[in-house]
């Protein structure tokens, strides 16, 4: 453990003399709201959070982020801290206060002999895999290339490789940290285990990583795209695609897509993303030759062509998401689900079914603090609108949504979707009682004060 720098001797007669202090003394950029490019900086993928800080410090490296803390500290600045962008929640911006940005720390070290990569704290999947790509190695990250790997990693972590190869956090093997108070600490399996093992799903609560080191494997090409369905069909489809998780296919990952076309009927979009030998594997003919099937763009091509399935627009539509991981995916909850997605009652918006067989479950449960292993499926309501007179309603849909998935609930809802207003008894649920209170103790030995507060909040244990 050590000081990222010595304490700063920041000014704190006023903003204006602060400010051009804090300019002097990091090696990466200061935004105020006067300043080009502060907008942009200040945007979050959800148009509906539209905060505004009072400064968005651009860090260089670990002494920036503990110079930052020092700032905002020095003058009871809430701080939010910037990896991708992505967090439905907003968490990346705070009003009035101060902004850790992180995007200009992307970089990402691949040491191809022992497959491990280092990314730094503000690398995107797309610096990612383009980095491991070059050595025919991936980890497991989200499915959209402009996500944070530091946000998406501590909060857990599925995409297109999950049933092969894991959870995100499953692969993270060691990270570097800089707490409030400006010191930089490690985590591996040698050294701070206890945080590795919270850095594993507890997301952002207990500094800034500056670092993360993952786990990789082999994988160049993949079997994926996406199957669409319409019509009469999309019940039979949904019903095989949970059929096919339950066979567990370890080579198969696959992740559903319930929404409306604009006759305003349910639409499915299966996006399997297969790694196994077959050129047409039996895995997933039943979806193939399903009833329905309206497109079917599923091919054999680059992990880098796979990761962009899904590229939706950043900041553009409002966004309120809300869901559960349940323990099975029935016939009711799927015609629930159905019920549901009609009662929307427009286009965008949408379920995401996220299956969580394979690999997830293989994993010794006390290596992580996250607790939803026993969960088959992640279910996310994501209403997406764009008029700001469509937010009480699309809000409402979303809640309404959720409520009906109550009853099939497992493990609480997913951290990296939550958005702004769960109550904290929908984060401890998340974890499990005893993981919860482990990782308050984490936060206390940490960040006593609760410093990092704008995120899916774990107080520190009094
Ligand atoms: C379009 C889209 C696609 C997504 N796809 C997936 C997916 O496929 N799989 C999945 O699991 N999740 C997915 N997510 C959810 C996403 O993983 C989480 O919302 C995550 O928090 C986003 O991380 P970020 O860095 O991009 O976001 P930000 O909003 O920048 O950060 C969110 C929070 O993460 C923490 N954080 C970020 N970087 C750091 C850091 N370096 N050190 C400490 N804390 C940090 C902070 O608490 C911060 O407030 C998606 C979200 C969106 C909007």
């Amino acid at each position: 453990m050590r000081k990222a720098t010595e304490p700063t001797l920041v000014s704190i007669d006023g903003a204006g003399e602060g400010l051009t202090e804090l300019r002097r003394s990091v090696g990466g950029a200061v935004l105020a709201p006067a300043d080009a490019g502060f907008d942009a900086a200040r945007r979050c993928f959800n148009a509906l959070v539209a905060r505004r800080p009072a400064v968005i410090v651009r860090c260089l490296d670990a002494g920036d982020v503990a110079r930052a803390f020092d700032f905002a500290q020095a003058r009871a600045l809430e701080v939010a801290v910037r990896g991708g962008g992505h967090n439905p929640a907003g968490h990346c911006v705070c009003e009035g206060g101060l902004v850790i940005d992180l995007s200009l720390m992307r970089g990402v070290e691949v040491n191809g002999d022992a497959r491990t990569a280092c990314a730094d704290g503000g690398a995107t999947w797309l610096d990612f895999d383009a980095a491991t790509q070059r050595f025919g190695l991936v980890t497991p990250g989200g499915v959209v290339g402009s996500t944070g790997v530091a946000g998406l990693t501590l909060g857990g972590g599925i995409g297109h490789l999950t049933a092969q190869h894991g959870l995100t956090c499953d692969n993270l093997v060691g990270a570097e940290l800089v707490t409030p108070d400006g010191t930089v600490v490690s985590a591996s399996p040698d050294e701070n285990p206890e945080l590795l093992w919270g850095l594993r799903g507890g997301g952002g609560n207990f500094g800034v990583a500056t670092r993360l080191e993952f786990r990789l494997h082999p994988l160049r090409r993949v079997l994926g795209g996406r199957l669409s369905y319409a019509g009469t069909g999309v019940r039979d489809a949904l019903r095989r695609f949970r059929d096919l998780a339950a066979r567990a296919p370890r080579d198969l990952s696959c992740e559903a897509v319930l929404g409306l076309d604009e006759a305003l009927a349910p639409t499915l979009t299966v996006a399997p993303c297969y790694t196994g030998p077959d050129g047409d594997p039996e895995e997933l003919r039943a979806l193939r030759t399903a009833r329905g099937l309206a497109h079917d763009a599923v091919r054999a091509q680059s992990f880098l062509a796979q990761q962009h399935v899904f590229s939706p627009g950043y900041g553009v539509d409002r966004n309120y998401w809300k869901g559960h991981f349940v323990r099975q995916l029935p016939d009711e909850l799927i015609d629930e689900l159905l019920d549901r997605i009609v009662a929307l009652g427009r286009p965008p918006g949408q379920v995401l079914i996220e299956s969580l067989h394979g690999a997830p479950k293989d994993v010794d449960r006390a290596s992580a603090a996250l607790g939803f292993r026993d969960a088959a499926f992640n279910i996310s309501v994501m209403a997406a609108w764009l008029d700001a007179a469509l937010d009480e309603q699309s809000i409402e849909w979303a809640r309404a949504t959720a409520a009906a998935l109550e009853p099939w609930s497992v493990s609480g809802g997913y951290m990296n979707y939550m958005q702004a207003d769960e109550p904290i008894e929908r984060v401890r649920a998340a974890f499990g009682d005893e993981a919860f209170e482990r990782l308050q103790t984490l936060k206390q030995r940490y960040d006593p004060d609760n410093v990092l507060r704008r995120n899916q909040n774990i107080p520190p244990l009094r």
